[in-house]
C-alpha cells in the first residue's frame, strides 16, 4: 500500500467581501507590508486602496511594488527584494493574478534567504522560512494563493522554473470572488482552462489519492458548470463564486498531487513563445487526455461524471472519452485560440519544446502514463492543428 502525505498549512478566507476580513489576522504578521500587484490593471483597482486602509487602521504602512509583468522573472523578484529592504517591510502580500502572486512568495523567501534564486528550482531548495506573505487572487486559474509552488522564468536555459517548497506556502489566503468580477472573458477564459487543467491533471496524477481526488472531482464540476458563464456575464456573481472555489480546490488538490504533461509542455511553450499559461493549457488539454485515457480510464471515467456527461452504458474507455468531449465541447464556445499554430508556434519547434518539457521530471512523474519525448513530439503535432 502506497504512504501518502497531505499538508495544508494556509489559511483560508473565502467568499464575497472576505479582503475586509484580512483585519482579523493581520497585526501579527508586521508593521510595514510590500504590496506586490502586477504591473497593468491589478496595480489600479479599488482594492488595493481598500487594502491599503485597512492596514493603516491596523497601523500597518505599505509600499507598492506593482513591476510585475506576466510570467516574472528572477531580475523583476531581486527588484522587489531590494525595495523591500531599502523600505524596511517585514512581510509580504501578493495581490493579482498568478504572476504577482508567484512574484510575491519568491520575495518573501529571498528576504530571509541568501544565494540565487536559480539554485532554488526544483523541491525543496530554499533554505529557511520565508516572511510572512498573504496571497490575495484577483484571477480564478492558477491556486497559487494556496500552493507550495511559484513558477520564475530566467532559469539558465531561459525557462519557466517551478520552485517548490513547504516555506512557499502563504499564511493567509484571501479569496474574494469580488476581485476577479473585471477579468475581461478572453482572460477569465484562459484563467479558468488553468483551474480546470489543475482539477484534471491532479485527479490522473499517480500521486492522486482520497482527499485530493475529491477536491479534483469538485473543482472540475465547478469549472464546467460556471466557466462558460463567467465569460459570457462577467456580472454573473454566482459563476464568479463558482470559478473562484474551483481555482482554489483546484491549487489544493494539485498542491498535493503533482500535475503532469500539459503543464509541462505549457511552460515550454511560455518561455520560448510567451503564450499565457491558461491559453497553452486550454490548447493542448484535449491531446495530453487523449494521450492518457488508456493508462486512467477510471480517473477519467470519474471526471466525465463530475463534468455532467451522461456515462451510464458505457464501457470504461467509452465513458472515459466523454471527460475529453466534455473539454472540447467547452473550449468550443470560450473566446479562446483553437491550436498552436493560430498562437505563432513553427512546426519546426516542435522537437526542441518537446525535449525541454522532458526535462521537467516531476511533473512527467505525476503524469498517469509512462512518456518518452517522441510522445510529446506526437502530442504537440496533434496541438498545431
Ligand atoms: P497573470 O497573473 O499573468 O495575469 C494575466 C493578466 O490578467 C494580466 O494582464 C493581469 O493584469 C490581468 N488581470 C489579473 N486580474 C485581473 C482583474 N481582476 N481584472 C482585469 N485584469 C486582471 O495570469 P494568471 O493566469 O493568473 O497567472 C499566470 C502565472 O501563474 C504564470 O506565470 C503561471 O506559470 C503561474 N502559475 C503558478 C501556479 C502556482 O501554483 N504558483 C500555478 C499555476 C500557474
Amino acid at each position: 500500500m502506497a504512504v501518502h502525505l497531505l499538508r495544508f498549512p494556509v489559511q483560508v478566507v473565502f467568499g464575497e467581501g472576505s479582503l475586509e476580513e484580512i483585519r482579523s489576522f493581520i497585526r501579527s504578521f508586521g508593521k510595514h507590508a510590500l504590496v506586490v500587484t502586477g504591473d497593468g490593471p491589478t496595480a489600479s483597482m479599488p482594492a488595493v486602496d481598500t487594502l491599503r486602509g485597512i492596514l493603516a487602521r491596523e497601523g500597518i504602512s505599505v509600499s507598492l511594488f506593482s513591476e510585475v509583468k506576466s510570467d516574472p522573472d528572477v531580475e523583476t523578484v531581486e527588484r522587489g527584494v531590494a525595495r523591500a529592504r531599502e523600505e524596511g517591510c517585514d512581510f509580504v502580500i501578493g495581490f493579482g493574478g498568478g504572476s504577482p502572486m508567484d512574484a510575491a512568495k519568491v520575495i518573501a523567501a529571498r528576504l530571509n534567504n541568501e544565494g540565487e534564486i536559480v539554485s532554488w528550482e526544483g523541491v525543496g531548495r530554499i533554505p529557511g522560512r520565508a516572511k510572512p506573505l498573504v496571497c490575495i487572487p484577483t484571477t480564478s486559474g492558477t491556486g497559487s494563493e494556496v500552493t507550495w509552488v511559484a513558477v520564475i522564468s530566467g532559469g539558465k536555459r531561459g525557462q519557466k522554473m517551478s520552485i517548490v517548497s513547504q516555506y512557499l506556502y502563504p499564511v493567509l489566503a484571501v479569496v474574494d470572488p469580488c476581485l476577479t468580477y473585471t477579468m475581461p472573458p478572453e482572460i477569465t477564459a484562459a484563467t479558468g482552462m488553468d483551474a480546470l487543467t489543475h482539477a484534471l491533471e491532479s485527479h490522473v496524477s499517480r500521486r492522486a489519492w482520497e482527499p485530493t481526488r475529491a477536491l479534483s472531482l469538485k473543482a472540475a464540476g465547478l469549472a464546467s458548470a460556471y466557466l462558460e458563464r463567467a465569460c459570457q456575464d462577467g456580472s454573473d456573481t454566482e459563476a464568479r463564486r463558482g470559478m473562484s472555489l474551483a481555482s482554489l480546490l483546484a491549487g489544493m488538490a494539485f498542491t498535493a498531487s503533482g500535475l503532469g504533461l500539459a503543464h509541462a509542455l505549457s511552460h515550454a511553450l511560455g518561455a520560448r513563445f510567451g503564450i499565457p499559461h491558461g491559453v497553452a493549457n486550454a490548447v493542448l488539454l484535449p491531446h495530453v487526455m487523449r494521450f492518457n485515457l488508456p493508462a486512467a480510464p477510471e480517473a477519467y471515467r470519474e471526471l466525465a461524471a463530475a463534468m455532467g456527461m451522461e456515462i451510464s452504458g458505457l464501457s470504461s474507455l467509452r465513458a472515459a472519452e466523454k471527460a475529453v468531449e466534455a473539454v472540447e465541447g467547452l473550449l468550443a464556445v470560450l473566446p479562446l485560440p483553437r491550436n498552436l499554430g493560430d498562437l505563432g508556434v513553427p512546426a519546426s519547434s516542435v522537437e526542441s519544446l518537446a525535449a525541454e518539457a522532458f526535462l521537467n521530471t516531476r511533473m512527467r512523474s505525476s503524469n498517469p502514463r509512462e512518456t518518452v519525448p517522441e510522445d510529446l513530439v506526437g502530442i504537440l503535432r496533434e496541438a498545431l492543428g
